[in-house]
């Protein structure tokens, strides 16, 4: 194969031809093409890895597009799945490599068929039950993955390599509560932050698809609003469910939620998989930056004039105006969390 387009890579000693070919001869998943996915596939796309499985559950609407680069009007105007817009996108950049776009719903169920023949895993998405699902998975087939998140003007990101450095789950021990942690629909995110981490992790998995020694085993944070940032130390933990004991509580389907269509009316139900305790009273604060909220003990219900759902204290929600399961899980995670 002719290196000739990687050449501003293969005159960069740390690449080289020798690592520019272990890129083309690498498989990636990336799981979730928002704000985060998609900075990730045009990286490692005009980079030459040389396959990439580009996975995303969503349509392109215009809110989309102030940060998420690979999409424009015409995809949200045409409500394009992600990864297909992605791929569309991504094959006139460069169609030398292989492009493989699935639009489904990463769940327990999927998750280790999408992820199990590649030799990394970036994670693009924005819930946490996803990335416990990505953990166990990675885990389970031993192949590194990287985590990556922002919000607001602030981000982080982590490896985690199989026997060498603590997982997700030692970092974050346990799902926050449903309705508790701000998302990126109610407190904001700026493209720039979510393209630092996007280009961290994306640089991350070069070094890892290459066998650099120079890999990163911290937590990288930074906030560009305030220009601070700072590297932090993880430990493994030495009870961790995860890495410590090999018992995988998310992949067995022990947790996770599931949703369905509710009969003879254009809404979905969202059942969280564990119980759930939702203080209303503290995502209503959240939410009514967002749109018009209102709750009384049994219900809180929210309507922006474009997204409605109904909520119950135990994080089941009925989510209206939608079309299908996977459209209601993304206003469940956008607007209630987890
Ligand atoms: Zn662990």
């Amino acid at each position: 194969m002719d290196l000739n387009r990687y050449s501003r890579q293969t005159v960069f000693q740390q690449i080289g031809a020798d690592g520019q070919r272990k890129l083309l001869d690498s498989k990636v998943a990336i799981v979730g093409l928002g704000a985060l996915g998609t900075v990730i596939a045009n990286n490692l796309c005009r980079s030459g890895v040389g396959f990439l499985r580009l996975i995303d559950r969503d349509y392109v609407e215009l809110s989309n597009l102030q940060r998420q680069t690979l999409y424009d009007e015409k995809d949200a105007s045409e409500q394009m799945p992600k990864a297909v817009a992605a791929y569309n996108h991504l094959t006139k950049v460069n169609s030398e490599i292989t492009l493989v776009p699935i639009v489904t719903d990463v769940n327990s169920s999927n998750i280790e068929d999408l992820i199990k023949d590649v030799d990394l895993v970036l994670d693009g998405s924005d819930n946490l039950e996803v990335r416990f699902l990505i953990n166990e998975a990675c885990h389970k087939y031993k192949i590194p993955w990287i985590y990556g998140g922002a919000i607001g003007s602030t981000g982080m990101t982590m490896n985690i390599l199989y026997g060498e450095s603590p997982c997700f789950r030692c970092f974050c021990p346990i799902a926050t509560t449903t309705g508790s942690s701000e998302t990126c629909s109610t407190a904001g995110v700026l493209n720039m932050i979510t393209g630092i981490i996007a280009s961290v992790e994306s640089s991350e998995a070069i070094k890892i698809l290459i066998g650099s020694p120079e890999v990163r085993k911290d937590v990288f944070y930074v906030d560009i609003w305030d220009f601070s940032s700072q590297t932090i130390e993880i430990r493994k933990d030495p009870n961790c469910p995860t890495c410590a004991q090999s018992h995988y509580e998310y992949l067995g389907q022990l947790k996770g939620s599931y949703s369905m269509g509710l009969c003879g009316r254009d809404s979905i139900q969202i059942v969280p998989g564990m119980p759930v305790s939702i203080d209303f009273a503290h995502l209503a604060e959240k939410l009514n930056k967002a749109g018009e909220v209102s709750f009384n003990r049994f219900m809180l219900s929210f309507d922006d004039g474009y997204r409605c759902f109904n909520l119950f204290p135990d994080g089941r929600a009925i989510i209206k105006n939608v079309k299908d399961e996977s459209a209601a899980k993304s206003v469940y995670s956008e607007y209630i969390g987890l």
